[in-house]
């Protein structure tokens, strides 16, 4: 195993995204020594009973005053407390990162609390399950996936390298990215099929004339796929709607005014245009298979046999 990238790294945040951290970190080699800190003291037992760090602590102060790198995962709308309470104790040169979901308002709640002598480059990994906890994270989550720095004017340009190269290290492909740009792509490919997600599976919930078993009965029929985005955390995506507003609003302005469309074509009977729709869009996912982010298996692999014969487990 090579050199440890970092000598320090304090995690700030145990969940799904800063579980699957540590044990990537331990896996690669890539610190000497792991800090792991969070909010409660039986996240911190779970964390410490799966072995993920080196010392555990819970306060956010006392996890970072060591470390070269402090990497924060917890849902975006805590990110001010924790960086009002990390600040006093960086030590200088340090590399200050988080990976929430939304970047502008990550960076004017973290910003403002960061010593002139420290590093912070705010950052976004696009990679992640409907789970939770310290139990639900694994080494493997950020093989092949993209990893957004969103750095401001005036980041230090080896700072910037080296938490790219941690983040490669990890498996990631990394781009930079503007704050504001960040939140307005994420707003389309993330949360507006998360809003989506959740508002079908709410409807269907409330719906009369159809029972709630026939619903589950015959979900495989495409209800089923909205399920497992609308089973995420319900903190992470109340946090994210409302640091994400602006852009969440103007795309779902968008989305209501073409679904519109879709509901006059439906109405009547403009065969046509639904053709051309559904097959313009029929490319996209043509365009997401080959580029790697997705497989090319039939109802997203859930049939497809395992080397072993056997269909795996749902
Ligand atoms: P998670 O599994 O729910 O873990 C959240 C962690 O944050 C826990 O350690 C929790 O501490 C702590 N926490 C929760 N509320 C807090 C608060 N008010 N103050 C301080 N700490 C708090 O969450 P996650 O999925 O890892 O998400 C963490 C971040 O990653 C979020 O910002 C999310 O937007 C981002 N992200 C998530 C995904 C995904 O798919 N899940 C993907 C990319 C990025 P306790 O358990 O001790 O209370």
């Amino acid at each position: 195993m090579s050199e440890p990238l970092f000598e320090n790294v304090a995690l700030i945040g145990i969940g799904l995204i800063g579980s699957s951290l540590a044990r990537v970190i331990a896996a690669k080699g890539l610190a000497r020594h792991v800090t792991i800190a969070t909010r409660s003291a039986e996240t911190l037992e779970a964390a410490r009973a799966l072995g993920l760090g080196d010392d555990y602590t819970l306060s956010n102060a006392e996890a970072v005053a060591a470390a070269d790198l402090v990497i924060v995962s917890v849902p975006v709308g805590a990110s001010e407390q924790v960086a009002r309470q990390i600040g006093p104790h960086l030590k200088p040169g340090a590399i200050v990162t988080d990976v929430g979901s939304t970047k502008a308002s990550v960076v004017r709640q973290m910003q403002p609390h960061m010593p002139d002598h420290v590093h912070f480059i705010a950052g976004h990994p696009i990679a992640g399950t409907e789970q939770s906890g310290p139990e639900a994270g694994f080494a493997e989550l950020f093989e092949g996936r993209w990893c957004i720095l969103t750095p401001t004017e005036g980041t230090d340009a080896g700072a910037i390298a080296r938490l790219t190269g941690f983040w490669e290290a990890c498996g990631s492909k990394v781009e930079q990215m503007d704050p504001e740009h960040h939140d307005l792509v994420l707003a389309i490919v993330s949360h507006l099929p998360h809003i989506i997600a959740y508002n079908i599976v709410g409807t269907a919930d409330d719906l009369e004339a159809v029972t709630k078993s026939e619903v589950i009965k015959y979900s495989a029929s495409g209800f089923r796929d909205f399920t497992r985005l609308a089973a995420s955390d319900p903190v992470m995506w109340r946090d994210v709607c409302l640091h994400n507003k602006d852009a969440i609003l103007e795309m779902l302005a968008r989305f209501s005014e073409d679904l519109s469309s879709l509901q006059r074509a439906v109405r009547w009977g403009d065969g046509d245009k639904l053709f051309e729709l559904f097959t313009r869009t029929r490319g996209i996912r043509r365009s997401i298979v080959e580029a790697g982010q997705d497989m090319d298996a039939p109802n997203f692999g859930r049939n497809a046999r395992k080397p072993d014969g056997k269909a795996p487990a749902e």
